[in-house]
């Protein structure tokens, strides 16, 4: 199933691949919001069904 994570900055990331897009938004939250240590549950919070 696809998920859907939309970054309140406007960005978002969108795949069938749990761990891409665990991976995926961990990546963009260090490197656009300096923001370390986010998880696999609140990635996972974030997620809609796409
Ligand atoms: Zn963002």
């Amino acid at each position: 199933m696809q998920k859907r994570v939309e970054c309140e900055c406007g960005w978002s990331l969108q795949t069938d691949d749990e761990a891409k897009l665990v991976a995926g938004v961990q990546q963009h939250a260090k490197q656009i919001h300096n923001m370390e240590g986010v998880t696999k549950d609140q990635v996972l919070a974030q997620a809609r069904p796409a």
